[in-house]
């Protein structure tokens, strides 16, 4: 990043941000994470607005719907203060372990911080405040809170995608009888849809819309539900799985991130793979292997149209190792259970009200159709259009032809053929956290918007930037705004150069930075923009690439980030420059 510590002086009549009031928006895992952050950091007036009725956000009692597990068993969705439940079987987490942990999180750590029901329809600046219109979902009283600061963590995956053409609304008007469903309801209406789709000679079957990980999961559930399912779709994502299970040392370790570029190469073995000839070489094995690994593990034939894109340059389920005799997806695919309808697109309802239209002109029987069709952008309507402006938080233009960075790596030649120099880039973002447009404000941050496979560890660390940038602490930010926009502007380019496609994939909420296989990468350029340690793992010259990376290195941040903030205070005091550490450009 363009970069220079920020030696800007605290002025002392300047209020202490601690004793001024903080909205976080959403009780997901990274509103919670910013909550308690914020509140171990001094803050004094934190308030957590939440529409649900209860945390976890994606995670939530009673949206957790039946099969799902964590994608990932990177940090396992936990943070550095609560352990997880122990992993005995070394597997992915279930959706429940995550529920019941952000729950006891929350009682632990941030009881009486959170108002549930509460809907935040707009947010908007008024002089040095931010005012925020809130609804209450039970009788929808209105009211307008006001706070000096707002992190909004509203999630890339809160706010349901449904195609006008597959609406309620369309239903009716097609007068198509039975349940749609999108995957975030689907627990809530799970028993609805059982009851309309009946297995039997005589029934219809359920028709799911996508091919991705939830649709995977509930053409999963419901064929174990003895229910007819085919899964309609285009694309889907790639897949990681073998036929034993990994050592941690492997799975779990700096080695699968160390095999992903990231926009800087700090150790020469980083540079060595992906800047080399044979180091590409490597690379390009490594993946090969995975996949081929994921393929065989799972028995996808090689014409499959799950047989996805190379896991390399997308975004991966983990399948893990699949337990003989398991009824998983593929196994159930593979024994005839699912049937998939792919590429196919289903265009809309068919006029006899008891079938759906494909975009090849076939018509699918359906007693109910589940939409696996993605999510909007969750802040979509939340500020209003000056406040948007003035943040810079919507989707920018594609650039024009020339192209100002580029990464020379190796690793990244002869990637997948898109028009990914068309893709629009996401807001302009310092680090994913900040609007580049607000950056010396320091009144505003996003938490939980950039996609890394290192979810809870990401949101913590970034966390503590958040509130690192909202105390003045030492942090190195741009020095000016268009440094800023520039900023943004590198990180749009990289995410359209390492996986062509996914901007034109995410949602604006999800989309100010992917780091999705480099995530312990991108923690370290957090830390290293406090001046605080990176590649935290342990190790000697050889063997830190295979140690297990944990949530437990971040443990002390906290305490680390007091020392630095003592050790600038007395430098200051003698006179010296308070710049504590030095960043290239
Ligand atoms: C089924 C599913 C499985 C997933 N599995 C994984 C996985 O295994 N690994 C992984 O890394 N990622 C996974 N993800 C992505 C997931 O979104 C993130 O991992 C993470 O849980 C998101 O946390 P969050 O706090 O950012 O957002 P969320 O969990 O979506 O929380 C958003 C919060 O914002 C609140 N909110 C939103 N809008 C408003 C508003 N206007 N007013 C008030 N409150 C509002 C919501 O009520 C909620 O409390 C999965 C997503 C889904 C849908």
């Amino acid at each position: 990043m363009p970069a220079q510590a920020d030696n800007s002086p605290r002025v002392d009549y300047e209020p202490d941000p601690r004793q001024q009031p903080v909205c976080i928006v959403g009780a997901g895992a990274a509103g919670l994470i910013t909550a308690h952050v914020l509140l171990q950091d001094g803050f004094t007036d934190v308030q957590v607005l939440t529409r649900d009725a209860a945390v976890g956000g994606v995670w939530m009692d009673g949206r957790v719907y039946p099969g799902v597990q964590t994608n990932s068993v990177h940090n396992q969705f936990s943070f550095s203060a609560m352990p997880m439940v122990e992993d005995a079987s070394g597997s992915r987490l279930t959706g429940l372990d995550v529920q019941h942990y952000m729950a006891t999180f929350a009682a632990r750590f941030l009881e009486g911080k959170i108002r549930f029901n509460r809907e935040v329809v707009q947010i908007r600046r008024e002089d040095e405040d931010w005012l925020v219109d809130v609804r209450s979902m039970i009788g929808g009283v209105a009211e307008t809170l006001r706070y000096t600061r707002v992190v909004v963590c509203t999630g890339g995956c809160s706010n349901p995608r449904v195609p006008e053409s597959l609406s309620p609304a369309a239903a009716v008007a097609a007068g198509f009888i039975g349940p749609i469903v999108h995957t975030q309801d689907f627990a809530a209406r799970q028993k609805e849809i059982l009851v309309a789709t009946k297995p039997g000679q005589d029934a219809l079957g359920v028709v799911i819309v996508g091919g991705r990980r939830s649709a995977q999961d509930l053409s999963a559930y419901l064929a174990n539900q003895g229910r007819k399912v085919s899964m309609v779709f285009n694309g889907t994502d790639s897949v990681i799985a073998s036929r034993r299970r990994m050592p941690d040392f492997i799975r779990k370790s700096r080695l699968l991130s160390l095999f992903s570029p990231h926009p800087e190469l700090r150790t020469w073995l980083e540079r060595f793979l992906h800047t080399t000839w044979l180091g590409s070489k490597l690379v390009a094995a490594f993946w090969s292997c995975l996949d081929s690994e994921a393929h065989v593990a799972l028995k996808i034939p090689s014409d499959s149209p799950l047989h996805g894109p190379t896991t390399f340059w997308n975004v991966a389920n983990d399948e893990d190792t699949p337990t003989p005799g398991s009824m998983r997806f593929h196994a159930l695919v593979n024994a005839g259970k699912i049937s998939l309808v792919a590429p196919a697109h289903v265009d809309g309802f068919a006029s006899d009200g008891r079938s759906v239209v494909l975009d090849n002109g076939e018509v699918l029987a359906a007693d109910a159709v589940v939409l696996a069709t993605g999510y909007d952008s969750s802040w979509a309507g939340l500020f209003d259009e000056k406040t948007r402006k003035e943040l810079g938080i919507e989707r920018r233009s594609p650039p024009p032809h020339t192209i100002r960075y580029r990464w020379d790596y190796k690793s990244l030649e002869n990637g997948p053929h898109t028009a990914a120099d068309a893709e629009a880039p996401g807001p302009a973002f310092v680090r994913g956290l900040v609007p580049a447009r607000n950056i010396f404000r320091r009144d505003f941050a996003v938490n939980g918007a950039v996609l890394t496979a290192h979810n809870a560890m990401s949101c913590e660390v970034s966390a503590h930037w958040i509130s690192a940038y909202f105390l003045r602490d030492a942090l190195l930010l741009p020095s000016t705004m268009e440094q800023a926009l520039e900023h943004g502007e590198r990180q749009a380019q990289w995410m359209r150069q390492r996986y062509p496609g996914l901007l034109n994939s995410l949602n604006e909420s999800y989309s100010t930075m992917a780091a999705v296989w480099d995530g312990p990468q991108w923690i370290d350029g957090l830390l290293e923009d406090m001046g605080l340690p990176i590649m935290r793992s342990g190790g000697n010259w050889l063997t830190w690439p295979f140690k297990v990376v944990r949530v437990q290195e971040v443990a002390t941040l906290k305490e680390e980030r007091d020392a630095q903030r003592t050790q600038v205070r007395i430098a200051k005091g003698r006179g010296r420059s308070a710049r504590m550490y030095s960043k290239k450009p």
